[in-house]
């Protein structure tokens, strides 16, 4: 990998606007360009200007003037892809009014023909014209990130950077045009075939959400009624074909967009927004600055494929997602590609947020799709002693010079991402944690230049007078892992006490381990059912409570796992199911994390409690028909019987004699099911069926 000093900090001038104007046809192999680059003395203080970089790959420069009459000499590094300017003699730019550059040069079309051909700088793809049958139609399309800006204009392509961007394009009359913003006017050339669209000025922006695409494009337009800034806001889909096929889209947009800018309660940047979907795009999405890029099977969905509410959601989740980056990830924007993993996470956390608010995806944050096949997977890679941490691993990631979007994104930090997201928001508070976000998005200095993202929690922990709020987020992103908290629960003829220890969590013994404690949001449920204020977050090793608890995680909202370490914790949590005062989700959870402990490390107690609570579960006392909630923790405690380490486990146990899962689970749980009457059993109801089967067999 190579590593280049930033421009930014290279050059003793900083550019602050692009002026780009293209002639583009999609039958020829190049493009022409002039570019006038506005720029303003660097923050070096230097005030002599003789050289200065710009990034530039595959473009040809044919001359160089800086402020239409100083000559400026052009060289390569191709190796580094940038262009070198010179001045034959030093200009003082402190002095000078203006600093403008301006260029002409030449830049490639890139053909991409299939879905392995990788999307990058200017390309086209041509596809069958419906009418004639002949593959002559032809979309051209941009893509920029993470650094492919500079083979579209020389520039300062780093996402440490901001600058406003205006662009003309010259093409054939009869292609769509469109960009980040609306057009300013379309004039058409004197002998008809040729218009000239010149666009209006963008807001302040990173290279790497520029673009433009032009060709034989079909569209649907409507308006999104925004309520925060009472504006009406365009809003089209494009596509090459069947574009009847994506309204579904353009109905998720008109419904979200007003509600984002309600969200944040800060107007949506731009003067419209656009969704093209694209033949083929590297990376499935792009989200270009109020034009957003999908690939087309994504969102082309024929009403069979929408009956199925599975794709629905999916598709939801996907268009939200983008749009939720045009506030967070554009109009906020992130100084390095290290924090990519939090950018996707952003989108997806707020995105899901949304969607569960309006009903759209009822109940996501304790579905089985959120925390049994997202969290739970993450939490099992993170309790692997090999797994770095967040930031370690994004450190990891830095650029090459060929490197994609894709190269340095981790889905394992996205996962471990949007589950910080959700637990800080459920620790700190839904309303408070909305009404920090909306402060931020009002402060210039958030917008103005790229940050970090710990810059959104310090600033949120000032707001909101808690400097935990970052320390947490620091926390988990530089530690690696995750942590497990045992809970003992001790009777004393005068007191009952809670005592709370956190370790780092592992599939296996380490010895030297850094055992760091975390921040962890303890989420704890009361015996009265009441969530305890008192003591919100463990950041010591250990803490002893003066009273008892049933749960800590309620719901399992924390990216942590909990082990229960007396039997008084058991006789808690069984007290609670007797009644029907757990949560669904709590034993489900209480069940998983044992899981992990009988598979890795566990002790007796946990061998005692698994037996106590499917015991429980398994009696005649417990009306299963009446809280039918508690199916899918049945059906996660069953699972562990399955486990081929609990046999060797069960005949280690000190108090083995009264583990007998057969006699004192299996046949009386059996015995009940029998008994009960099933018109349409769920599925978890059936999965317990199916399980009771085959553990009788072995
Ligand atoms: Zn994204």
């Amino acid at each position: 990998m190579t590593s280049v000093k930033p421009l930014h900090l290279v050059n003793s001038i900083l550019p602050l606007h692009y002026d780009l104007q293209l002639e583009l046809c999609p039958s020829k192999v190049n493009f022409k360009a002039t570019e006038i680059i506005d720029f303003k003395p660097g923050t070096q203080g230097e005030g002599l200007l003789q050289r200065f970089e710009l990034h530039s790959r595959d473009l040809v420069i044919l001359s160089a003037t800086l402020n239409d009459d100083i000559a400026v000499k052009v060289s390569y590094d191709k190796e580094n892809q940038l262009a070198l300017f010179n001045l034959d003699q030093p200009v003082d730019v402190l002095t000078m009014e203006r600093i403008q550059l301006t260029l002409k040069y030449i830049g490639k079309i890139k053909t991409i023909k299939t879905r392995e051909d990788e999307t990058s700088g200017v390309f086209k793809t041509n596809f069958m014209n419906q009418e004639t049958g002949l593959s002559d139609n032809f979309v051209v399309a941009t893509h920029c990130q993470p650094s492919y800006a500079r083979s579209i204009f020389p520039c300062v392509d780093e996402p440490s950077w901001k600058t406003t961007f205006q662009l003309s394009i010259k093409t054939l009359q009869k292609y769509e045009v469109v960009s980040n913003v609306g057009q300013l006017s379309s004039v058409a050339d004197d002998n008809q075939d040729y218009k000239t669209v010149r666009f209006g000025v963008t807001p302040l922006m990173s290279t790497s959400v520029f673009g433009f695409v032009l060709g034989d494009l079909e569209h649907s337009t409507s308006q999104a009624t925004m309520t925060h800034s009472s504006r009406r806001i365009p809003i089209s889909v494009y596509s090459p074909m069947n574009i009847g096929d994506s309204i579904f889209c353009l109905d998720i947009v008109q419904k979200y967009l007003p509600l984002l800018e309600e969200y944040f309660k800060a107007d949506y940047p731009l003067d419209k927004l656009d969704f093209v979907l694209l033949p083929f795009l590297t990376d499935m999405a792009m989200e270009n600055f109020g034009m957003i890029f999908v690939q087309m099977n994504h969102l082309l969905l024929p009403p069979s494929m929408l009956a199925d509410a599975k794709t629905r959601e999916q598709v939801q989740q996907l268009v939200v997602h983008e749009l939720v980056h045009q506030w967070m990830g554009n109009f906020i924007s992130f100084e390095s590609w290290e924090y990519l993993w939090f950018n996707e996470a952003f989108a997806t956390w707020c995105a899901c947020v949304l969607l569960e608010h309006t009903g759209d995806i009822p109940n996501y944050w304790t579905s089985s799709e959120y925390l049994q096949n997202q969290v739970e997977n993450t939490m099992r890679t993170d309790a692997k002693i090999e797994t770095l941490s967040i930031s370690a691993i994004s450190k990891k990631n830095t650029t090459s010079l060929t490197s994609q979007t894709h190269d340095f994104f981790d889905p394992h930090s996205y996962m471990k991402g949007i589950a910080i997201l959700r637990s800080m928001q459920v620790c700190i508070g839904d309303e408070l944690f909305r009404s920090a976000l909306q402060e931020i998005f009002q402060e210039a200095r958030f917008h103005a230049k790229p940050i970090k993202p710990i810059d959104i929690f310090v600033r949120m922990g000032v707001l909101l007078k808690s400097e935990n709020i970052a320390h947490f987020f620091t926390s988990l992103c530089q530690t690696p892992g995750l942590p497990v908290v045992s809970v003992e629960i001790v009777k004393s003829e005068s007191a009952i006490t809670t005592r709370l220890t956190q370790h780092r969590l592992l599939t296996a013994k380490q010895k030297n381990l850094e055992d760091v404690p975390y921040h962890v949001p303890l989420l704890i449920q009361l015996p009265d059912g009441k969530i305890d204020q008192k003591n919100v977050l463990l950041t010591d090793r250990s803490t002893t409570l003066n009273y008892p608890i049933v749960v800590c995680n309620h719901d399992a909202q924390g990216f942590y796992r909990v082990s229960y370490e007396s039997m008084e914790c058991y006789d808690q949590i069984n007290k609670e199911v007797a009644l029907g005062k757990l949560s669904a989700i709590d034993l489900v959870k209480v069940f998983s994390d044992l899981s992990f402990f009988v598979e890795h490390s566990a002790k007796n107690i946990h061998m005692v409690g698994l037996y106590s609570l499917l015991k429980n579960l398994a009696s005649n006392e417990m009306d299963l028909e009446k809280n039918k909630e508690y199916w899918a923790g049945l059906c996660e405690g069953l699972k562990i019987l399955d486990l081929p380490k609990l046999k060797s486990l069960k005949y280690n146990c000190a108090s083995s004699e009264i583990l007998d899962f057969k006699a004192g689970i299996l046949k009386p749980l059996a015995n009940k099911i029998n008994r009960m009457n099933f018109k349409n059993p769920d599925q978890y109801q059936l999965e317990v069926m199916s399980q009771l089967k085959t553990l009788k067999k072995n």
